[in-house]
């Protein structure tokens, strides 16, 4: 294989050979697809938009992102830094902290998802655009995409198409009508869209409410061109009508809706998806179900399991060489990372999210109580915590609280 094309045929119907597939260039796709050609792997990206496109989303970006983006790449993009968090309960009593230092930068999609299909350009990959129809099937040990006119063989398959993956449900039929007939394992819903406030909220800070949102929240995320970034998730249960969740929260915000209007789409749920079953397919970003089931945030996750997955194609074939089991061998390296390390986490916040979704009132007033838990909740997105280490910090602070505990004299105080 090596990339080379089969030179058989019309020009424009030769066969391509590649060693990886990357299906979806959004942030999980685009990064797979720059570490593995600038690896110096024969990949090729394609999607079925044309870049710059929209993609329904808050557009924050976690400070703990920053380590996996190209270097300066926040730097050579318009955003608004946001170093607080305004919490409200059902639109009223505003608490607010800053903390002094970004816990997320605050960009546009379109932009965002430009310039790093730009930065994977840059290393020589290959990409395709506005491709509108393409198929996947397995052939031997590897796959056949049909891509519009094109036949494209490859090794390995990173998909990376979104919530709603046509490459899964092509190679894994059964896996995709499992998620639709179990209501417990479909996305979650969300409606979002671009308002101008009547009454500005301070940029530095996003604005966060609980309680409006029967199950989850709804948030006001600034955007560098004074319009904001609205949008209301539900995760414990369907929102019913998103719109109109989102309506009123327009109401409540003193917002009014841009041109473009509302937007709903889904949330992946993380325990839907099923990694493995497939020898040599990558699931990465929504299209793996790798979306926090507590913020919903996914551009983080994304751009880790895109890196991951590049990563551990790239350090296998550093062992195997191009041997027969590498695509196999490759891909459940990285279902071993997602075990690891994003499962066990996901379910710690799911855990929370149950407990603060159901009784946004007492978290609200813990809060107030206690500031610390709303600078443990930025950390979260500065990456100094997981939910595991949350929680364990929560439950020793409230036991520090509660239990008389006797400090030796110089010891390290709670
Ligand atoms: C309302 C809302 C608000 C959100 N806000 C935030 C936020 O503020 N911060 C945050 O971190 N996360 C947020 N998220 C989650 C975040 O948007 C996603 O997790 C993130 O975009 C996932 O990136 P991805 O690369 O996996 O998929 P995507 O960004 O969805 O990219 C998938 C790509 O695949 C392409 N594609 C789809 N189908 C095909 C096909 N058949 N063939 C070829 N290409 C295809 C698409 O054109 C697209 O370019 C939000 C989500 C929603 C719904």
């Amino acid at each position: 294989m090596n990339g080379q094309i089969t030179p058989s045929g019309p020009t424009a119907l030769r066969p391509i050979e590649v060693e990886v597939l990357v299906v979806g260039l959004g942030p999980a796709g685009s990064t797979a697809l720059r570490i593995l050609a600038s690896s110096g792997i024969s990949a090729l990206g394609v999607d079925r938009a044309e870049f710059p496109r929209e993609k329904p989303c808050g557009g924050g970006v976690s400070a703990r992102t920053l380590p996996f983006l190209p270097k300066n790449f926040m730097e050579s993009l318009p955003h608004q830094t946001t170093q607080g968090i305004s919490l409200t309960l059902r639109g009223k009593r505003e608490q607010r902290q800053d903390f002094g230092r970004p816990i997320a930068y605050q960009v546009r999609r379109d932009q965002f998802d430009l310039a790093l299909l730009e930065q994977a350009r840059g290393t020589g990959a290959r990409i395709m655009t506005g491709i509108r129809d393409i198929r996947l099937s397995r052939r031997g040990g590897g796959f056949v995409a049909m891509i519009g006119e094109k036949t494209v063989f490859a090794r390995a398959v990173m998909a990376a198409d979104g919530a709603t993956s046509k490459v899964l449900r092509d190679l894994d039929p059964d896996s995709a009508s499992k998620i639709r007939k179990n209501p417990l394992l479909r996305p979650w819903t969300s409606a979002e869209g671009w308002a101008s406030l009547r009454d500005p909220l301070d940029a530095r800070f996003v604005a966060i409410d609980l309680g409006l949102v029967d199950g989850g929240y709804a948030w006001a995320f600034p955007k560098k061109d004074s319009l904001w970034g609205l949008g209301v998730a539900g995760f414990l249960k369907p929102l019913g009508d998103p719109r109109s969740v989102f309506s009123r929260y327009l109401v409540v915000r003193e917002a009014d809706l841009d041109s473009g209007g509302a937007l709903t789409w889904p949330l992946p749920n993380f325990r839907a998806v099923s990694h493995g079953r497939i020898p040599g397919l990558f699931l990465v970003g929504d299209a793996g179900g790798i979306v926090d089931p507590f913020l919903g945030e996914g551009i983080y996750y994304a751009v880790l399991s895109g890196t991951k997955a590049a990563e551990s194609y790239i350090r296998s074939r550093n062992v195997l060489h191009s041997g027969p089991d590498l695509p196999e061998q490759s891909a459940m390296e990285y279902v071993r990372w997602l075990d690891r390390n994003i499962w066990p986490d996901f379910r710690q916040g799911s855990r929370l999210a149950r407990t603060i979704y159901r009784f946004p009132g007492i978290f609200f007033a813990l809060t107030g109580r206690y500031p610390k838990l709303l600078e443990l909740y930025a950390s979260i997105l500065t990456g100094d915590h997981d939910y595991r280490s949350f929680s364990r910090e929560v439950i020793r602070r409230a036991l520090g609280r509660l239990l008389p505990i006797r400090r030796p004299a110089a010891g390290r105080v709670l």
